[in-house]
């Protein structure tokens, strides 16, 4: 079994090269700047940061007969690459999976269904997959990879205008301890009340999707969940939030759970590993306090 993993993230390429590791021998294809290491290949290919996808598709396709398999990091470049090589090549793709295993020619995928709340467990032909974000933990691997220049034909897409984001461009899915504030937080202004808690943890700050999205008290990248991002920090700190599945499927890899919330009955208490129930503009004071000491 021979696998090509392919990314235009460092992270999600060494998470989705971790997912093969033991299971295939592997080449990656690395789309970005700056040097690569710790993924375990045995060849590499470097691509030009900013490489339409359909360019670095169709190049992986020009070398697809040298593997069995094509793993993706779940970007949303990753998932257009997937995509365009399912299509153009017919392959069952089994997407967002963070188990992949091979038994009998056949793969047998999980991936998380209903907002998180469900594991489905597939067995399948699928020769494409992308891999979830932030569910599985990078590993470094020692190798020194022969490098290689992927062969890449002219994009057939035109892009006309980039909008950017208005957004700082903060990376959740890296983030070590996350601070994360629900609708409980009232209002824009009163998130400056918790940034003592924030800047005493070192932590970033997040939002549930009232937050983010339909409130615009935090910027939309600060949004975990199943439509956010999908975090996996040692420690969590969810304040004033209800605890819905679809913000819990975004969190619920996160080594350690505090919550604090007014209402004994939010289902965030069933998720956490501390519970706190009161008013979080008593508390989180107290816990700055504390932590000062
Ligand atoms: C397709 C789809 C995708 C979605 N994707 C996401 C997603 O990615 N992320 C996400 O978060 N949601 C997502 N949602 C929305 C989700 O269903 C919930 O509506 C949302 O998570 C609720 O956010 P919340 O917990 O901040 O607000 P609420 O559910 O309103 O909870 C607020 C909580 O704050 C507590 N509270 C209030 N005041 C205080 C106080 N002073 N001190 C302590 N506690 C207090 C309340 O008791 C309550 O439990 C999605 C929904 C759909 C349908």
């Amino acid at each position: 079994m021979k696998a090509l993993v392919v990314s235009d993230d460092i992270n999600f390429l060494k998470q989705a090269c971790t997912l093969v590791n033991g299971k295939a021998e592997y080449d990656a294809v690395y789309v970005g700047e700056g040097r690569v290491s710790g993924v375990g290949a045995s060849t590499l290919y470097t691509v030009k940061k900013g490489t339409p996808y359909d360019a670095v598709a169709d190049g992986i396709l020009e070398i697809m007969g040298n593997y069995d398999i094509i793993v993706a990091g779940s970007t949303e470049f990753g998932r257009e690459v997937a995509g365009y090589i399912a299509g153009k090549t017919g392959y069952y793709a089994a997407t967002e999976i963070f188990s992949l295993e091979f038994s009998n020619g056949k793969a047998k995928t999980k991936r998380f269904f209903y907002g998180g709340k469900t594991v489905i467990e597939e067995e399948s032909d699928a020769k494409v997959f992308t891999v979830a974000p932030g569910v599985i933990e990078a590993k470094e691997f020692e190798s020194k990879p022969e490098e290689k220049d992927l062969p890449i034909k002219p994009s057939k897409v035109r892009v006309n205008k980039v909008v950017p984001k208005n957004a700082g461009g903060v990376r959740l899915e890296d983030a070590k301890i996350i601070v994360s504030v629900g609708r409980g937080i009232g209002s824009k202004e009163n998130i400056s009340k918790i940034e003592p808690l924030v800047n005493a943890v070192k932590g970033e700050l997040a939002g549930s999707r009232p937050v983010c999205m339909d409130y615009g008290w935090l910027s939309e990248d600060r949004q975990v969940g199943l439509s956010g991002k999908k975090v996996s920090p040692k420690l969590y700190i969810a304040l004033g939030i209800s605890g819905q599945i679809q913000h819990i499927a975004g969190m619920r890899n996160s080594k350690t759970v505090i919550a604090i919330n007014k209402d004994k009955n939010a289902p965030i208490f069933q998720e956490c590993d501390y519970g706190i129930v009161g008013d979080i503009f008593a508390i989180v004071p107290k816990i700055v306090e504390e932590l000062k000491k």
